[in-house]
């Protein structure tokens, strides 16, 4: 029988405010078990409602630099100001399970993933308008003014790099975008590159009736 492959590595980038957090959230609680979602670590402070282990694992800047000395991150970053990266151990340790990871990081962090990692999935999420990722970013209240204007002003140079991914997702009704996600992360399990294990043995099976 053709066995499922291996676990696909996903990134999702996008701008910050273009409704990430909330599709992961959605998508992990529709494919219960199906999907390991990285927990990055961050010198950022918790946002009100963000747990620590949950949303991220808040870091003071010398943690962090231990765990970059330590190498025990796949990637890291600078984003506004903070550090951001990512947890080598988990996403080792769900690939190998046969878990499909998703790592939700910025696009400096995704390139990085995908050198190391070249069979990575890349999707970039986007708002159906610059206009409604201010609006967006402004009716979550979760940062001052500045700071969303620093997040808007990344979101032009991170708009330049968007060439680098594999697919575009747009997220305006969720429910759809969701689904999208989900498809062409299950979509991926097809390609031919990733099933040649079940083609040869397939072959060797069709080979052994002519005998
Ligand atoms: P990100 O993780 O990309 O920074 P969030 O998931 O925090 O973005 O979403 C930013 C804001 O936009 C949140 O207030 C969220 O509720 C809202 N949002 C997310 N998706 C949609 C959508 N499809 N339509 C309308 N609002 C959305
Ligand atoms: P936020 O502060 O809004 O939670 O995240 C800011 C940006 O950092 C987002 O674009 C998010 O995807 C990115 N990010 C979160 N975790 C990581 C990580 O581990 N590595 C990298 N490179 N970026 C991350």
């Amino acid at each position: 029988m053709i066995q499922k492959n291996k676990g696909i590595l996903t990134v999702v980038s996008g701008f910050s405010g273009s409704g990430k957090g909330t599709i992961m959230k959605e998508l992990l609680k529709r494919y219960e078990g199906q999907y390991a979602l990285s927990v990055s670590a961050t010198t950022r402070n918790p946002r009100e409602g963000e747990v620590d282990g949950r949303e991220y694992f808040f870091r003071t800047r010398e943690e962090f630099e231990q765990m970059i000395a330590e190498d025990a991150l796949v990637e890291y970053a600078r984003y506004v100001g903070n550090y951001y990266g990512t947890p080598r151990a988990y996403v080792e340790e769900q690939l190998e399970a046969g878990k499909d990871v998703i790592l939700e990081i910025e696009i400096q962090g995704a390139l990085k993933v995908k050198e190391k990692f070249p069979d990575t999935l890349l999707l970039f999420v986007t708002p159906p308008s610059a206009e409604e990722l201010k609006n967006r970013l402004v009716g979550r209240g979760t940062e001052t003014m500045d700071v969303i204007e620093s997040r808007l002003a990344r979101a032009a140079g991170e708009a330049e790099g968007m060439e680098a991914y594999d697919y575009l997702v747009v997220n305006d009704v969720l429910e759809t975008c969701v689904e999208e996600v989900h498809h062409l992360i299950q979509g991926e399990h097809r390609r031919v590159s990733r099933n040649i294990e079940a083609i040869s043995e397939m072959r060797e099976e069709l080979k052994s009736f002519s005998k």
